[in-house]
């Protein structure tokens, strides 16, 4: 799981429209479930969930908000973090209201068996948009998640089942690729420690698609600018 920084993310102009619309319609509530399916933007009609569905995919760039997978539209769907319909929530705010709440909104995989697929309306602890809990997230050296904070721990391997063998096999593969990294810059010309800040920098803060599992890459390169220091 990365770190999904919300407070940057700027609700893009096509929910803005499609709750316009929703407001002016009589007697009809806002809410996700209402939403339009088409909105005119400049001219052009557009399908409101897969332009939605598009800009969260870019705002993540490009992963999966759970499993840190390669997402696409094709493959990708709409979660809502607090789901559209629970009995646990007891925030301020209304389901209803936070149904289209863009800062609700997650783009995660269709793949069956992890990330949402079992979730249904459970409540979660891990929260991919607080970095303090991305920063309780562990990999041990076989590639599988773990957290010492129990309710985490048994999110990630419980709920969102994220140790999935497809997925522990992707991301020891990403691990092994760091590892060849690591071998071929020794050999190269300049600082260990300023390469690997380098491109902990770009997996943190670049901009465009990242390295799917960039967590764990993330997670290793931070441990190895330590112990360079
Ligand atoms: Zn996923």
């Amino acid at each position: 799981m990365l770190h999904i920084d919300k407070s940057r993310s700027k609700q893009p102009q096509i929910l803005a429209l499609a709750i316009q619309d929703m407001r002016r319609t009589p007697g009809q509530t806002v809410c996700y479930d209402n939403l339009p399916s088409y909105v005119t933007v400049r001219g052009r009609s557009l399908s409101v969930r897969d332009e939605l569905l598009k800009a969260l995919i870019e705002d993540q760039r490009g992963l999966c908000a759970y499993c840190m997978r390669r997402i696409e539209p094709r493959n990708a769907h709409i979660e809502h973090y607090i789901p559209r319909h629970c009995d646990w929530y007891q925030g301020k705010r209304t389901l209803d209201e936070l149904s289209v709440d863009y800062r609700n909104m997650l783009a995660v995989c269709k793949e069956n068996g992890t990330c949402d697929a079992t979730r249904g309306n459970a409540e979660l602890t891990v929260d991919p948009r607080n970095q303090s809990d991305i920063e309780q997230i562990r990999y041990n050296t076989k590639a599988e998640i773990l957290s010492d904070n129990t309710a985490i721990d048994s999110d990630c391997r419980g709920l969102l089942n994220l140790n999935d063998g497809f997925l522990v096999y992707g991301r020891m593969q990403t691990l092994q690729g760091l590892y060849r990294w690591y071998q071929h810059e020794s050999r190269r010309a300049g600082d260990m420690k300023s390469k690997c800040r380098k491109r902990l920098d770009e997996l943190q803060n670049g901009t465009g698609h990242n390295d799917p599992y960039a967590g764990i890459l993330i997670y290793r390169l931070e441990r190895k600018i330590r112990a360079l220091s």
